[in-house]
């Protein structure tokens, strides 16, 4: 499916659909990750605080 293809930013990991990140705007992306991550709760996610990450979402775990 053209175009629909999940990325992950390289910068901050986060997934997204589009040609930039919609967390830090970078264009710099990638289909090649692996694993994924949602976070909810930031402030509570262990995960989150290790790899840096201050906003609710989907995240890859490594790129
Ligand atoms: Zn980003």
């Amino acid at each position: 499916m053209p175009g629909s293809k999940e990325k992950a930013c390289m910068n901050c990991r986060r997934i997204t659909t589009g040609n930039e990140c919609d967390n830090c705007g970078s264009t710099n992306l990638t289909t090649n990750y692996s694993g994924l991550i949602i976070i909810i709760d930031p402030e509570k996610s262990e995960i989150a605080r290790e790899l840096g990450l201050k906003k609710p979402g989907a995240y890859a775990t490594k790129t």
